[in-house]
């Protein structure tokens, strides 16, 4: 039993109920700091607690995190500490901040060095992310493509159900929530013209996914098993996968996306523990065929998770476009890890690993803009009368997700991106 996720666990600072954040969070991110600098901390309600100065005052003594592992521009050397650290470092967190622990709750001047408002808090990109892969992995968003794009009686390739289908992306462009993204321009091609042509993308989309990070290296030539891998996951973002599916059409033939999906690619600042993940675990799918014996796993490795994106147009009210579920993914995370290892290659701690577009079995629960307006035939309209086939400019583009289960709500916050015009 993880102490730290007791559901019954109330802090003494205050969290509403519909809070991503309740003291069975205890996410990990990096914030700046407005003398130290890049610091690393977690949250409670609308609380941000800096684990600096927390570890300084030697309240996480015995953790095995020394202060200075905390005072960094990224949580890397903090999750290369390992599982036991990071579990001890949840447990004490969890403890100091219970409503009835009066260490912290009754140092005024100490809290006034610890705590201070997270809704204002600058979060800067929360791990270097050295790799970064994306797979393909909502059977619904395979299959829609497939009809789009290929054939509606067969959409999904011969491949599909047997390997969890993914590319290496790039991980220079992978921003924190906050940040503006400028329309990408490329080389398009239109059905009708005979050569492509230089230009901003005119079909700019969002991919909704989470991605996991990885907490443990490997070296070359070990595979992580479907049994091992939740050792080697730290934990979970929202992720938003830009695409532009005019560049990505004529680009992508033969080796898979390229500038199409490398201009930006939105995080949520806030890492949520796979550990408190655990109570949403749930199956997935029936995979028909069975998989290869080295992607068959045990128990449930699926997870409900709550998500929804919404499209905020220029001096606009949001509006939500798309709800779905974490739980339809066709392909799991140990899964994932496993095929990504088989070969041998190896991951290291800061890696990511987006799960391709998360698309439900409803119009309403598809994860981009080219499914969701059915590449372009179904205009979505938005409530102030104007229509969206893909995404304009001035748009802000929010992602949100939680897991819900009776009265415990472990949410992941926000990633949020503005697209501005192409650059000159
Ligand atoms: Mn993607």
């Amino acid at each position: 039993m993880i102490l730290a996720n007791q559901p019954e666990r109330q802090s003494w600072i205050e969290v509403t109920v519909d809070c991503d954040f309740p003291i069975q969070n205890i996410p990990f991110g990096i914030y700046q700091h407005p003398v130290k600098g890049p610091s690393a901390a977690t949250r409670i309600g609308n609380t941000l607690i800096d684990l600096p100065c927390l570890a300084q005052n030697g309240f996480l003594n015995g953790t095995g995190a020394e202060p200075t592992v905390f005072h960094n521009n990224f949580l890397n050397e903090f999750i290369a500490l390992g599982q036991p650290v990071w579990r001890a470092v949840r447990e004490i967190i969890s403890e100091i901040f219970e409503a009835g622990n009066p260490l912290l709750r009754d140092n005024l001047i100490l809290r006034s060095e610890i705590l201070s408002d997270a809704t204002t808090a600058e979060m800067l990109m929360p791990v270097k992310v050295g790799d970064y892969t994306d797979f393909y992995s909502s059977i619904e968003h395979a299959t829609n493509v497939g009809i789009m794009f290929r054939d509606a009686e067969n959409p999904l390739l011969p491949n599909w159900r047997h390997i969890p289908v993914g590319y290496h992306g790039r991980s220079s462009s992978i921003v924190v929530s906050g940040t503006s993204i400028h329309r990408p321009k490329g080389q398009i091609k239109s059905d009708a013209g005979e050569y492509p042509v230089f230009s901003p993308s005119h079909q700019l989309d969002f991919e909704l996914e989470l991605a996991f990070v990885t907490g443990k290296a490997t070296v070359l030539g070990e595979s992580v098993s479907t049994a091992d891998a939740a050792d080697y996951i730290f934990g979970m973002v929202l992720f938003n996968d830009l695409s532009a599916r005019d560049i990505q059409r004529w680009e992508y033939i033969p080796l898979g996306p390229f500038l199409s999906k490398n201009f930006g690619s939105v995080v949520s600042p806030w890492i949520v523990t796979l550990e408190a993940l655990e109570p949403f675990r749930t199956s997935g799918p029936v995979q028909q065929p069975e998989p290869l014996p080295y992607l068959q796993f045990q128990g449930k490795e699926n997870f409900n998770i709550n998500l929804e994106v919404l499209i905020r147009p220029e001096s606009q009210p949001e509006q939500r476009i798309c709800s779905t579920n974490y739980k339809y993914m066709y392909w799991n995370m140990a899964q994932q890890l496993a095929h990504h290892t088989v070969n041998g290659c190896n991951i290291n701690v800061g890696d990511m690993y987006g799960s391709g577009t998360i698309s439900g079995p409803t119009t309403d629960s598809f994860g981009s803009m080219l499914e969701l307006a059915w590449k372009g035939t179904k205009p979505i309209k938005l409530a102030d009368g104007s229509e969206r086939k893909f995404i304009h400019d001035y748009d802000t583009i929010i992602m949100r997700g939680y897991a819900q289960k009776d009265k415990l709500r472990i949410g992941f916050g926000e990633a949020v991106t503005k697209i501005l015009p192409a650059n000159k």
